[in-house]
């Protein structure tokens, strides 16, 4: 039986294991990227696609770590997207190249400050009332608003921009559970192997004995969708706290229907709640601060999922960098955030210290892999009475 020795096994097709993955290729490394379900399940196509600039984590007008290291992957993002990066993202769409926060007075002057100032190294200005985009305008909205340099991407087509180059080693495992048991029983002995499978990291780390001082925290979301949206917004809309009220995106269905997808304070619920809970903390948020704007007539949907990261030192605070859990040669990784992938790829490439060996196995004896279905597509959509 011949006996494969790759560099580097990645194991979860998410974000963080796709950018490892194509970066480690592009540099020479002989790399092979497990995946159980289909390329990009999980968080990543549950994901709004916002590359954060890090402002948003800066509304009361402080910036934390969290902010400032957000802040620095943009260039890293917008340099892979012109074809110009470390990974070649020139093939993905681009939803938006920008956001705005529409916000109440009185969350507004700390803000303002730190907008003004430039800490964040962004281009984010308040936006001048004549100015106004007319969907905004028009929509009964009383605040102030900023406009936020910061990109949204179509999931889907950044899965493929990074897989689709290296599709020959991105293959299909068959027993997840038991990831070991499946590089033995095909003779695979790599010099480094990194977990990027967000929940089960820690099932399999705990299964390996290699959980020694490993904390993960889930944190449940439903997020809310509805469809036809009226038009396309990309925007946070922020009440009276510091908590979005709802964070909205805008994404196209198979049949060309616009759906506004809903993230922030609507969606921070457990995922078993039922489903109204979230049609009516959007509908109440929406007659209170967009009261122009008709959704009537929507269809509703929801999307249950967890955020999985490692434990930051507060309860409920998200970890303010990507987590690298290591047991000798085996890496367990979560990225926190989307935006953080570029950096969980160099952190792991500083830890592994291999050279690339140039070689390229041929894992064809494995099973080719397909793209996962977006949440729209997949969603039961009902009236939400
Ligand atoms: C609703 C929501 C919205 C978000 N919005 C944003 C945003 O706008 N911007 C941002 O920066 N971040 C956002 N995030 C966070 C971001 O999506 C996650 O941090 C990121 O996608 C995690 O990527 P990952 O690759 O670690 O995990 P995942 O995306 O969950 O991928 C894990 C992959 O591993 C596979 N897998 C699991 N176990 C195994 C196994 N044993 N063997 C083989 N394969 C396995 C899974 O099938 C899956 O494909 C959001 C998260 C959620 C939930």
């Amino acid at each position: 039986m011949t006996k494969y020795t790759p560099d580097i096994v990645i194991v979860g097709a998410g974000i963080a294991g796709l950018w490892a993955f194509h970066r480690y290729k592009a540099l020479g490394y002989d790399a092979l990227l497990l995946e159980s379900q289909a390329i990009g399940s999980g968080q990543t196509i549950a994901s709004q696609g916002i590359v954060h600039s890090g402002l948003k984590y800066a509304f009361a007008g402080k910036i934390n770590k969290l902010a400032q290291g957000i802040s620095a992957m943009q260039d890293l993002w917008t340099a892979a997207l012109r074809g110009e990066g470390e990974v070649d993202l020139s093939a993905a769409k681009t939803l938006s190249t920008s956001q705005y926060l529409m916000m109440n007075n009185k969350v507004m002057g700390e803000l303002i400050k730190l907008v003004t100032s430039q800490a964040l190294g962004n281009n984010v200005h308040e936006v001048a009332r004549k100015d106004w985009p007319e969907e905004i305008a028009t929509s009964g909205f009383k605040g102030r608003i900023i406009f936020m340099d910061e990109p949204v991407l179509d999931i889907p087509s950044v899965l493929r921009a990074l897989a689709e180059p290296y599709k020959d080693s991105i293959r299909k495992i068959d027993t997840p559970d038991d990831p070991f048991g499946f590089l033995k029983t095909h003779n695979i002995e790599p010099k480094q192997i990194i977990f990027t499978g967000a929940a089960s990291n820690a099932q399999i780390a705990a299964k390996e004995g290699h959980d020694h001082g490993l904390h993960t925290q889930a944190r449940p979301l439903l997020m809310g969708m509805l469809k036809p949206a009226p038009y396309p917004l990309f925007a946070h809309l922020v009440g009276h706290t510091d908590k979005p009220v709802a964070s909205i995106t805008t994404h196209t269905t198979r049949d060309g229907e616009l759906v506004w997808y809903l993230g922030g304070g609507a969606a921070e619920r457990k995922k078993e709640a039922n489903p109204q809970e979230v049609y009516k903390a959007v509908r109440k948020g929406f007659a209170k601060y967009i009261p122009n704007v008709d959704i009537s007539n929507v269809r509703w949907a929801t999307l249950p999922i967890d955020r999985i990261e490692g434990k930051s030192g507060i309860d409920g605070w998200i970890p303010d960098t990507p987590t690298i859990h290591s047991h000798g040669n085996v890496h367990y990784c979560w990225p926190t955030k989307l935006t953080f992938a570029p950096l969980l790829a160099e952190r792991l490439l500083e830890k592994m210290d291999i050279q690339p060996s140039k070689a390229q196995s041929d894992w064809s004896f494995l099973p080719d892999i397909d793209y996962v279905e977006t949440p729209w597509d997949e969603a039961q959509w009902t009236d939400g009475d």
